[in-house]
This record gives C-alpha cells, structure tokens and sequence, in this order.
C-alpha cells in the first residue's frame, strides 16, 4: 500500500488495478464501520429500553401507586374527622397507620415523613374526639378540644396536599426525565442513520465526479483526437492529466499515432509530388500527362475538344554541345517555367514528356484555335532569353506539333499523341521554329502562319 502511494506520489498516477482495488477496499471497510455502527448503536437502544422498563417504569409505576395512597390517606383522615363513633374512629386511625407505614422510602423522606406525621394528627383528631366526649358536660371544654381536632384535621389534609405535590412532582420529573432520555435516543439514531446513508450518496458523487474527469474526459478527449487524424488535422494534447495510467498511455499513444499520421501524410505528399512530377523543372511528367489526358478523353460533360501540343526545341543537341549540359538544363527549366505560364488555356496540364520533348494538353475550341494557341507558344519560347555568363544571353526555338480531338473515348489517347508527334516531325521536317497541325484529311500536314523565323 505505501509502496504503491509513494509510486502515485513521484507519477500522480494509478493503474486500473489500484483503482479498482482501492474502491474494493474503501466498500468493504465502509461496509463493516457501517455494519459496526449499527451494531453499537442497536446495542445502546436495547440497553436503554431495558433500564427503561426495570428503572424507570417502576419507578413511575411506585410514584403513581403512592399518588393513589395518598389519595386513599386523605380519605381516611375525611372519614376519622366525620365519624363520631369511637369504634369507627379506632379503626380508621389503625388504617391509617398501617397505610402511612406502607410508603416505602424509594417515595422519597419527606412523603414518608408527611405519611408518618398524618398518621400522628389522625392519632390526635381520635384522641381530641374522645377528651371531647369524655368532658361533654363541660361545654366550654369539649368545644376546645373539638377545635383542636378540627386543626389536627386541618393540618393533616395540607400535608396530604403537600405529599400529593411531592409524588406528583417525582412522578412528572421521571416521566420527563424518560422522554428527554428517548429523545436524545432518538437524535442520535437519526444522525447515525443520516450519516450512514449520506456517506455512500457522497461518495458516489466524488466518485461520479472522479470519473468524469478522469474517466471520460480522456476517453473523449482520444476520441476527438482521432477524428482529427481523421480530418488530416494535428492532435491536442488532453487538458488534464489523467490519474489512470492506462487512459494516459492511450492517450499518449492516439498522439503519437496523429503525429506518425501526420508525417506520413507529408511523405506521401513529398513522393506523390516525386512520383508526378519531373525532378528539373517542376512540370508534371510522363505519367501525370497519359493520366489527366485519359481523364480528360473520358469525360463525356465536357464540350469542346482537346488540343494536344507537343513541343521539342529545336537543335537542342548543338545547344548543350555549344554552352554545355547546364546551361541545357537552364534552358529546360526557364522552358518549364514558360509553359506553366500559359494560363490563358482552360483545364490544361503542362508536362516535361521526356528529354527536350514537353506537351501541352488542354481543353480547345477547334483545330484552328489550336494551331493559333501553339504558334503563340512558338512565339513565346524564340522571345526567351537564357542568361549565359557576362552579360551574354541566348535564344532557343522550338517546334510544335499539334493534334486535336472531338471524340472524347480513352482510347483516343495514342492516336491523339501519334498524331501530334507526326505533326512534330512535320515542323520538323518543314524547317523548325513552327507550329503544325496533324490533319489525317492533310496527310502532309498545315503548316500554320503564325510561326516565327526559321531556326538558323
Ligand atoms: P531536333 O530536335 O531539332 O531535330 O534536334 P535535337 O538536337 O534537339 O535532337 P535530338 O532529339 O537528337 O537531341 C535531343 C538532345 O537533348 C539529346 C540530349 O543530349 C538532350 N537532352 C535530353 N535530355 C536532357 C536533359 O535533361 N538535359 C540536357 N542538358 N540535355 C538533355
Ligand atoms: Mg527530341
Ligand atoms: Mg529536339
């Protein structure tokens, strides 16, 4: 456990496993303080309903009993001051002893003293009445004695009164006593009960809330990072760190792959661009020319024609032989940079077909607008100027054959560059330095007129 917490301490992360141990043993010691406490606090609840039932209860009960005597006490005392017959008086007085000796002292002293001194004042309202009778020839006597009875009874009744205060007081202090006792009984199961069901919904909510952030924010957040490789965009990395080592590693590892993703992309970009295009000049090559020109024969939506112009500079032999290979080259790459220029035709394709042989291949109205576009090409590539050393410069001329279309079926393409390359050899042949349109209908070829000098 301590190993694993200073391990979390150096990552801030936790595997799976710990997490899914942690939570096993954090329920399970909830479970049995739970379990624990229920048990201490049934256990309290037992125990106080059993002192209830053997403390205070009786106690209550014996209070109330008490209540009762005395209630019987002052009737006794009503009936030895009524009677007028030393019998009855007798026998009252004797029951009154016996029921004032019958308190016990859990009533508490001073009803047991009160009990006692009624039985006394009983014992002395008999014994007025009978010094009454027995001096009943002397008025004046008996009338005194029969005042001193009256007191005795008087006297007798307030303390009965005062006793019955007494019990009552002892008896409602108890019952008060008992329910404070079951109240605060009651609170405490309430707050335990409380507590015990409150702590798991809070748990859950931290638990809810630990998993939101550390569960499914990475979870979404690896999720949004692959529909960016998707979209070709660049991953960003999560907010906060997850705490599960595992969600970290995928995390980590949908970046990676974006990044890899995203180079490999840029390689495929790097060699489809190789794979397209000619290293020197930067035109498309071979390939790229036979695939857009295919494209562009199968596509029956388009009208119009298409115009195939293929160029070859003329003498370019003597060129290279004359100002060397690089300036050869100069000369191909400033021709490529001419040709990518010739913006004014729509949906066209400039490519480097092979050595000092270009084409040009674009949508055109008719053969005549061709032979037109081709002899401006012409005229474009004689106005150039190569640069040479000093301030010298040079010219180069090119010949271009030009073949045209209507029919728009893939399978047009070689009898399409066939008769370009026999138009070629047609400028070629008809001097240099011009543009020619193959016509099968002119088996010699047109010679346009708007070519520029013949090349020297
Ligand atoms: P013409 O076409 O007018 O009949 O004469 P040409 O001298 O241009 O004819 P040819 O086709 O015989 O010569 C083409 C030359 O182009 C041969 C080769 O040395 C040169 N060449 C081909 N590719 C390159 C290249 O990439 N760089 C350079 N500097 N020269 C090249
Ligand atoms: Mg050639
Ligand atoms: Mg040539």
């Amino acid at each position: 456990m301590l190993q694993s917490f200073s391990r979390w301490k150096s990552s801030r992360q936790i595997s799976l496993r710990t997490a899914g141990r942690g939570l096993f043993v954090i329920a399970f010691v909830y479970t049995c303080a739970a379990a624990m406490f229920t048990g201490v606090l049934l256990t309290k609840i037992e125990r106080e309903a059993k002192f209830t039932r053997e403390t205070q209860l009786p106690l209550i009960l014996s209070q109330t009993r008490n209540a009762v005597k005395a209630e019987r006490l002052a009737s006794l005392v009503r009936a030895i001051y009524l009677a007028r017959d030393r019998r009855l008086e007798r026998q009252v007085q004797l029951q009154i002893q016996a029921l004032a000796q019958g308190f016990p002292f859990d009533a508490g002293d001073r009803v047991v003293a009160g009990a006692k001194r009624v039985a006394v004042l009983a014992k002395e309202i008999a014994g007025a009445r009978q010094q009454a009778r027995d001096s009943s020839s002397q008025n004046i006597t008996a009338f005194t004695f029969e005042e001193r009875a009256t007191t005795a009874y008087g006297e007798a009744i307030k303390t009965i009164d005062e006793m019955g205060k007494e019990l009552s007081g002892d008896a409602a202090l108890a019952a008060d006593r008992l329910a404070q006792e079951i109240e605060a009984g009651a609170a405490t199961t309430r707050y335990t009960v409380l507590l015990t069901l409150l702590l798991p919904g809070i748990f859950c909510i931290v638990l809810l809330w630990l998993a939101r952030r550390h569960l499914a924010r990475p979870i979404l957040s690896a999720i949004a990072n692959l529909k960016r490789i998707n979209e070709n965009a660049h991953t960003v990395p999560i907010q906060t760190r997850p705490v599960l080592k595992e969600l970290a590693m995928i995390g980590d590892a949908v970046r990676s792959y974006g990044d890899v993703a995203i180079e490999l992309r840029r390689k495929n970009i790097v060699l489809q661009a190789l794979a397209e295009e000619d290293p020197l000049t930067g035109l498309a090559n071979r390939r790229t020319f036979e695939t857009f020109l295919k494209a562009a024969l199968s596509d029956e939506g388009r009208g119009g024609g298409i115009a195939v112009l293929l160029i070859d500079l003329d003498h370019f032999k003597s060129i290279n032989d004359r100002y060397g290979h690089q300036v050869g080259d100069q000369c191909l790459q400033s021709l490529g940079l001419a040709l990518l220029s010739v913006d004014r035709l729509s949906n066209s394709l400039a490519a480097r077909y092979g050595g000092e042989e270009f084409v040009i291949v674009y949508q055109a109205e008719s053969e005549d607008q061709a032979l037109l576009d081709a002899a401006f090409v012409c005229r474009r590539i004689e106005a150039m100027r190569i640069p040479l050393e000093g301030e010298r410069s040079m010219s180069m001329t090119a010949s271009i054959g030009v073949a045209f279309t209507r029919q728009r079926e893939a399978g047009e393409m070689n009898d399409l560059i066939s008769r370009a390359d026999r138009a070629l050899y047609l400028a070629k042949s008809g001097g240099r330095n011009r543009a020619v349109a193959d016509n099968s209908a002119y088996a010699k070829g047109r010679v346009s007129s708007t070519v520029g000098k013949p090349a020297r």
